[in-house]
């Protein structure tokens, strides 16, 4: 199995090739077919299953199939419970897509946001973020949200834990209904299986 047998196309193979990476991982044969395919994902992965290039290679591929309307909007949305994984995440999104012509941005709690108010203005394809800080620029009419087509929650499971519940809901709120949920979580709560039902339509289900 590689990774162009998953249907990834040249531009993403380029950049996987580059990090080195021959075989995908159990969780990347599964999410990434299922992604492509437009389904919602529930995922149960921890941290060092090769996750996140699991949603984010399939992710940039359906973004970069789309129309290319004149305005940049966030179309992808992928929320993570602390600055690092943010940080992490928004790495990821910069390595696989260099060779595509998409914007993206991370923004988090605890730092200065005018940098972040600032990167925003000229507008963004993917928008990795922490949910408070999110909720904070948005309500300040600095981040349009209303044509998002990909949610990502990453780590679902320590959001939950770390109190954003709320956030996260008042986020929901503001989103197109119409779009693809993926959601990962290393574990399976009784709220978090509450929030998947709420949020994913049919979904594949992936445990590694
Ligand atoms: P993650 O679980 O997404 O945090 O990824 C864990 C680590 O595995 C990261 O350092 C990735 O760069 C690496 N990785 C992801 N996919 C692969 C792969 N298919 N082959 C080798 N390493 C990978």
């Amino acid at each position: 199995m590689t990774f162009s047998d998953l249907g990834l196309h040249a531009d993403l193979l380029r950049a996987v090739e580059a990090q080195g990476y021959s075989i995908p991982t159990p969780i990347q044969q599964q999410a990434i077919p299922a992604v492509l395919s437009g389904r919602d994902l529930l995922a149960s992965a921890q941290t060092g299953t090769g996750k996140t290039a699991g949603f984010t290679l399939p992710m940039l591929q359906r973004l970069s199939q789309g129309k290319r309307p004149g305005k940049r909007q966030v179309k992808a949305l992928v929320l993570t419970p602390t600055r690092e994984l943010a940080a992490q995440v928004g790495e990821s999104v910069a390595t696989y897509g260099v060779h595509l012509p998409l914007r993206s941005h991370v923004i988090f709690g605890g730092v200065g946001q005018q940098p972040q108010v600032d990167a925003l203005k000229p507008g963004l394809d993917i928008l990795v973020a922490t949910p408070g800080r999110l909720l904070d620029l948005h309500q300040q009419r600095h981040v349009d949200l209303s044509a998002v087509e990909i949610l990502v929650l990453d780590e679902a499971d320590r959001m939950l834990d770390m109190g954003f519940i709320h956030d996260i809901k008042r986020i929901l709120k503001v989103l197109p209904p119409k779009r693809q949920n993926l959601l990962f979580s290393a574990t399976f709560s009784n709220e978090i299986q509450t929030l998947a039902t709420n949020l994913l339509d049919n979904p594949a289900f992936i445990e590694v």
